[in-house]
């Protein structure tokens, strides 16, 4: 028996009428456990209609309301996390205590959004031209899609919904069709909180749904988070219909590691950041750059600790008679990871060292799954397909350069620009580096700079298209549109006011 996935729309399951259907499976085992729906136009234009009856009601509910909701919704999903995170492992693949942090990390975006009243406050000039007062004030745009990816189910979404909630709007939300549960849960958790019907909304689907979001004139913001060439097609045919849109897409992240680096620590943090959700992260570290001469040291602690990882189901180990958890789990689909395992073939074709064959790895786990172990490639450059692709798995490509200019120069030259981290102990270094990159989220001797919520996600070059980063004050500024309103109250003391003046006007 596999479970249907279908629309969530009105506050309840809507089952769609389009016969086309999509199997989801466990990662760890290779088993069907679902069917997710893909929507036709007449499924997406149902979801899309609850969105647009529930959006004027909900701009309207006050400051205060909104918020109690929010606050509802943040409790709820604190006490309850370990359900979703059940659900994101069965379905992604991802260790649980990984599944917890990736909501952890989204239930911050929850706790800022609980008090966005304060970035939702105009401002005020009194008599700013005599007898005249200008104020302002940001109002929701009403229906906002947001498209999301396989690789954080949970995360993603919630770095926009909370925010454009919290702004009155009413969300569509498209989840990867890859591991859909998350989001029907999600929209329980919503209706259990107290959320009106309609606020927020499930489409299962994949391009044909998409294409019925960026489309729709009833739709006036899109958020994207996925692989570039989707992003770039998302930013084109949002903006070609008339939207906003804030699509962000892959990377390629660096981790130079200067010669006066503690190598222990960047070692470490290599191999949190390398394998770390099987590298299925758009913030994992996939290129390390060791600037001479520490490359011989660094590799060697780094395939020293690659070799003790313990690949296996995300969901065990939680009992004393499953062992301690895995460090790893599988690859999100079996294509995705005989996609990755190319890759390292081509590695090796192309004359990079292997140091670490994630391939031949034994897994705790059924021998349906997929299966892929932690790989390491020394002497890579900067021509190779493993360096020049995004892999999105547990490849770990070491690139030797002879000097921090040399470093800087191939982050610089890269396509993409999520995320970088230097490693040194040198504060000027730091600070140069920190200047010389560009790129969106820098770290200094920290793997993963992802940004705390109140700050503002997003990369530069080919990893975001579009102007505005996701949470924090940006994303209070995507999802509200402002307006300023200029006010003469007639003074009846000061009579006479008016009279004819067809001149520009000016402030006196
Ligand atoms: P993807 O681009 O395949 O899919 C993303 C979304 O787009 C999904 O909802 C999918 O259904 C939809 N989609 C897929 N093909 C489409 C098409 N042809 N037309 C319209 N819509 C389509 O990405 P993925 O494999 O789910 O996720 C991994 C990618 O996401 C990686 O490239 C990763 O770097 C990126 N990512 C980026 C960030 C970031 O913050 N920049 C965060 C997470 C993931």
């Amino acid at each position: 028996m596999t479970t249907p996935l279908t629309h969530w729309a009105d506050g309840r399951r809507l089952d769609g009428a389009s016969d086309r259907w999509a199997d989801v499976t466990n990662p760890a085992t290779g088993e069907v456990t679902g069917r997710v729906a893909l929507a036709d136009a007449a499924d997406a234009a149902a979801v899309i209609a609850s969105a647009a009856r529930a959006a004027k009601a909900w701009g309207e509910t006050s400051l205060a309301g909104r918020t109690q909701v929010l606050f509802t919704f943040r409790e709820m999903l604190n006490s309850r996390k370990d359900e979703l995170a059940h659900l994101i492992t069965a379905e992604h693949g991802k260790v649980h205590s990984d599944a917890l942090g990736e909501i952890a990390r989204g239930q911050e975006v929850v706790e800022f959004a609980c008090g966005m009243s304060h970035l939702l406050k105009g401002g005020h000039s009194d008599n700013a031209s005599t007898g005249v007062d200008v104020h302002s004030k940001r109002a929701p745009l009403g229906v906002v899609g947001i498209i999301s990816p396989f690789n954080f189910p949970a995360m993603v979404p919630m770095w926009f919904f909370p925010v454009a909630i919290a702004a009155g709007n009413a969300v569509v939300l498209k989840p990867s069709e890859k591991d859909p549960s998350a989001s029907l849960w999600i929209a329980e958790l919503w209706k259990e909180a107290g959320l009106p019907d309609g606020v927020f909304n499930v489409l299962q689907g994949d391009k044909v749904a998409v294409d019925a979001l960026l489309e729709s004139p009833e739709v006036a913001a899109i958020s994207f988070v996925g692989s570039t060439p989707i992003a770039q097609y998302v930013y084109e045919q949002a903006s070609r219909h008339g939207k906003r849109v804030q699509a962000l897409g892959g990377a390629k992240n660096h981790m130079v590691v200067l010669p006066d680096a503690d190598l222990d620590l960047a070692a470490d943090a290599a191999v949190n950041a390398g394998y770390g959700s099987a590298g299925e992260r758009c913030m994992a570290i996939s290129v390390l750059v060791a600037v001479d001469p520490v490359a011989d040291d660094l590799v060697a602690r780094i395939a020293e600790r690659t070799r003790t990882l313990l690949v296996g189901d995300g969901g065990a180990g939680r009992t004393s008679e499953e062992g301690t958890e895995a460090d790893m789990g599988p690859l999100v689909t079996a294509a995705h990871r005989d996609r990755v395992a190319g890759f390292i073939s081509s590695g090796e074709e192309a004359g990079a060292k292997l140091v670490v064959d994630g391939r031949d790895v034994q897994a705790r786990g059924a021998g349906g799954g997929f299966w892929l172990g932690p790989t390491l490639f020394d002497h890579v450059t900067p021509d190779m397909e493993i360096y020049r692709e995004e892999i999105f798995g547990p490849v770990l490509s070491v690139v030797r350069v002879a000097s921090y200019d040399e470093a800087v120069a191939l982050v610089n030259a890269n396509d993409h620009g999520n995320g970088t981290a230097v490693f040194t102990n040198d504060g000027g270094a730091a600070r140069r580096f920190e200047n010389d990159v560009e790129v969106g989220m820098i770290g200094v001797n920290v793997p993963i700079p992802v940004p705390v919520a109140y700050y503002s996600f997003g990369g530069w070059k080919r990893s975001l298209f579009g102007d505005t980063h996701a949470h924090g004050t940006e994303g209070v500024h995507f999802f509200t549109r402002a307006k300023v309103v200029t006010t003469r109250w007639i003074n009846p003391a000061a009579r006479p006011e008016g009279g004819l003046e067809l001149g520009f006007p000016r402030n006196v």
